[in-house]
C-alpha cells in the first residue's frame, strides 16, 4: 500500500481546519431498505463540527444513500439521525429545518438551465428564505467571488464549462448559509483539467471551517484534506481512520482490495 498522489499543488492552510467537540451529525443504529433490499445496515456515525470526512467504497455500497439520508432526501426506516440537534423523523418541520442547514452538491450540477447564474443563486434565498432580492444578490455575488467566477453572474449555465457550473452549484448551496455541506461525487462528471478547480474550491471551504462529508474517488483530496476516511461496502461502514493510516495500513481485506483497484 502507498499514499495516493496529492490532488492539488495549492498550499493548504490546515491550521484553519479545526475539529471541535461539538456534534454536527449523530447517526445511531440506522437502517434503510429499498423495498426488500437492505441498503444501509446498522450505521453508527458521529460527525463533529469542522470535520472533513471522505466516504469511499465500491459502486452500489450505499454511499449516496447514506448522505441523502442526512438531509432527508431519503427516509430511513430504523435508528436515528440527528442533525444539529434536530432529529429527522415524521415531523416535517424538523425535515425543513435540517434541509435549511445542510447544503448538497451532486455529481450533475442540477442548475436551472433557463435561469442565469445569479438567478440560480438567488432563487432559494428569495423564495424559501424570503430574503429581499437586493440582499440575496449581494450574498450571491459574495459567494460567486468565493468560487472565483463573479464575472459569469449574468450568463446561463449552458455557457459555462462543467467545472464552472459545479463551482456555481457550490456557491448556490452556500447562499443558503448551510452549517454542513454534503458532496456526492462532485468531480466525477468533469473532464480531468476541471477537477482541480472544483477540488480547490472545496479546499477553500474546508479552510473556512465548514463541516463536510464528501463522497469521492479523489483519494488525493482525501489524503490532503480529510481528517477521516470512511470505507463502505455492502451497506456497512467497514473501516474508518485518519487518511495516513487508512491508506498505509488498511485493516480489512475489502478495504485493501478496494484501494488496490483505485490507487
Ligand atoms: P453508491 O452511491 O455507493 O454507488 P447507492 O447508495 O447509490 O450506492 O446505492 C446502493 C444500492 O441501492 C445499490 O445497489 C443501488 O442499486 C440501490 N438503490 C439506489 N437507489 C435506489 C432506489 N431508489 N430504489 C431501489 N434501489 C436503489
Ligand atoms: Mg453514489
Amino acid at each position: 500500500t502507498a499514499l495516493p498522489e496529492v490532488a492539488t499543488d495549492r498550499r493548504i492552510d490546515a491550521s484553519r481546519m479545526k475539529v471541535t467537540d461539538e456534534v454536527a451529525v449523530q447517526i445511531s443504529r440506522m437502517n434503510k431498505w429499498y423495498g426488500a433490499f437492505h441498503v444501509l445496515r446498522d450505521i453508527d456515525m458521529t460527525v463533529y463540527r469542522g470535520e472533513r470526512i471522505v466516504i469511499c467504497g465500491p459502486s452500489g455500497s450505499g454511499k449516496s444513500t447514506l448522505i441523502r439520508c442526512i438531509n432527508a432526501l431519503e427516509e430511513h426506516q430504523a435508528g436515528q439521525i440527528i442533525v444539529d440537534g434536530t432529529e429527522l423523523n415524521e415531523d416535517l418541520k424538523n425535515v425543513d429545518k435540517v434541509r435549511s442547514e445542510v447544503g448538497m452538491v451532486f455529481q450533475h450540477f442540477n442548475l436551472f438551465p433557463h435561469l442565469t447564474i445569479l438567478e440560480n443563486c438567488t432563487l432559494a434565498p428569495i423564495w424559501v428564505r424570503r430574503t429581499p432580492r437586493r440582499e440575496a444578490e449581494e450574498i450571491a455575488m459574495h459567494f460567486l467571488e468565493k468560487v472565483k467566477i463573479p464575472e459569469q453572474a449574468n450568463k446561463y449555465p449552458g455557457q459555462l464549462s462543467g467545472g464552472q457550473q459545479q463551482r456555481v452549484a457550490i456557491a448556490r448551496s452556500l447562499c443558503m448559509r448551510p452549517r454542513i455541506m454534503l458532496f456526492d461525487e462532485p468531480t466525477s462528471a468533469l473532464d480531468p483539467e476541471m477537477i482541480k478547480e472544483v477540488l480547490d474550491t472545496m479546499i477553500s471551504l474546508a479552510e473556512d471551517g465548514m463541516t463536510m462529508l464528501v463522497v469521492t474517488h479523489e483519494m488525493g483530496f482525501a489524503r490532503q484534506v480529510a481528517n477521516r476516511v470512511i470505507f463502505m461496502d455492502q451497506g456497512q461502514i467497514v473501516e474508518q481512520n485518519e487518511p495516513e493510516e487508512f491508506f498505509l495500513h488498511p485493516r480489512s481485506d475489502r478495504t485493501k482490495l478496494f484501494l488496490s483497484q483505485i490507487l
